[in-house]
């Protein structure tokens, strides 16, 4: 399944700034809105699907990612691969409702009964690790094993973060609104602001008798091995995103992110060139003069290749799909051999007799066509 153009999912140009892009999401979470849409199953596809969208053109660097690699800058391979996760829960994009309608509570304007309003969804920490991958990693794609350090929901109390049968009571600070009003004096005059209780952290209550485990945050830090599927392609610097698998949030929020920044290890012998690959090869001179066949490295092992009689230094041989799968799946590059041609330094007396002997001969002097040819490999360098 192939994910569509995320500018196209909101009806934007590819250069629609940051408050139209906002403008258009609003539209489409109003249309689309499953309180709007009972039952309707499409809709909320459609309501899903924007979300995502705003989730990534609404961060700048997550826009600039998806511009430059497309969904798989953004989300890992799309449609494949294992990664992302299936997008976002309805709980994610909820949570971010009051970025975008104002005020906190959430989505207010539908639907009566106030099922979603009330506090926010609260959403774990995201949780960065590096991997780092040799070429032929990154030619078929790898999955990796990570150990890692985080917050998970406590067993004990299921996440709740109260001893078993202990309940809780209103939060006395804030009367169980979870919001705390000050009023302050400015120049402008009385302003008004609102901010999470510090009693309860937002929650509006308080649990009587706290886990014993976690201390009642409902979360408790453990050691994880996170399989990470990597797909094919990608490149130093690149970030994958893994949503859920980051951190558990305090007392039954929705888990971080997982972010993956991608290190690329140096192979000692190619160089990459985005998707293609590049060897440099030095050949000797009776090589380039009679032609042979050696071998040059490529991601999965040697292949031969033959060089022909009369091949000069400059050329450059294409293996055709010996490169890099593109991140994006379009396509696969190509192994560029460049050839140099090794001119020995020292001879002996019997090699320099030889190369004199042959100095002599006509055919080793290039006339004006093969000088032509020769520096056609170079700009400028010929009128
Ligand atoms: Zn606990
Ligand atoms: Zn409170």
């Amino acid at each position: 399944m192939s994910k569509r153009d995320f500018y196209e999912i909101l009806g934007v140009s590819k250069s629609a700034s940051a408050d139209e892009i906002k403008k258009a999401y609003r539209k489409k979470a109003i249309e689309y809105h499953p309180d709007k849409n009972p039952g309707d199953k499409s809709a909320e596809e459609k309501f899903k699907e924007a979300a995502e969208a705003y989730e990534v053109l609404s961060d700048q660097q997550k826009r600039q990612r998806y511009d430059q690699f497309g969904h798989a800058g953004v989300n890992g391979a799309a449609g494949g691969g294992g990664f992302g996760g299936g997008g976002m829960s309805m709980d994610d994009i909820f949570s971010h409702f009051g970025d975008i309608f104002g005020g906190h509570f959430g989505f207010g304007g539908f639907g009566g009964g106030g099922s979603r309003g009330g506090s926010r969804v609260r959403k774990g920490s995201d949780l960065r690790v590096k991997v780092k991958l040799n070429l032929s990693e990154i030619a078929t794609g790898v999955e990796k094993k990570i150990k890692v350090k985080k917050y998970v929901s406590c067993q004990h109390c299921n996440g709740s973060g109260a001893e078993h049968g202990s309940d809780s009571t209103t939060c006395t600070t804030c009367h169980g609104s979870g919001r705390v009003t000050r009023v302050q004096n400015t120049i402008l005059g009385q302003m008004q602001t609102q901010s999470e209780c510090p009693t309860c952290h937002g929650e509006g209550k308080i649990i009587r008798e706290k886990c014993k485990y976690c201390a009642g945050e409902g979360i408790v830090r453990e050691d994880e091995v996170i399989n990470i599927n990597i797909p094919a392609g990608v490149m130093e610097g690149m970030q994958l995103s893994m949503s859920g698998k980051g951190n558990a949030a305090r007392r039954g929020g929705v888990n971080g992110d997982l972010l993956v920044l991608i290190e690329e290890e140096k192979h000692p012998q190619l160089i990459r060139d985005e998707n293609d690959l590049i060897y440099n090869l030095l050949i000797t001179v009776p090589q380039a003069t009679l032609g042979d066949a050696v071998e040059v490295p490529t991601v999965d092992g040697k292949v031969k290749v033959t060089i022909a009689a009369g091949t000069q230094p400059g050329k450059v041989l294409r293996l055709r799909g010996k490169g890099l799968p593109s991140v994006n799946r379009y396509g696969t590059g190509d192994l560029l051999i460049n050839i140099g041609v090794y001119i020995p330094e020292s001879l002996n007396k019997e090699e320099k007799n030889l190369m004199e002997k042959l100095s002599k001969s006509e055919n080793v002097k290039p006339n004006s066509a093969a000088s032509k040819d020769f520096f056609s490999r170079f700009r400028n360098m010929f009128e």
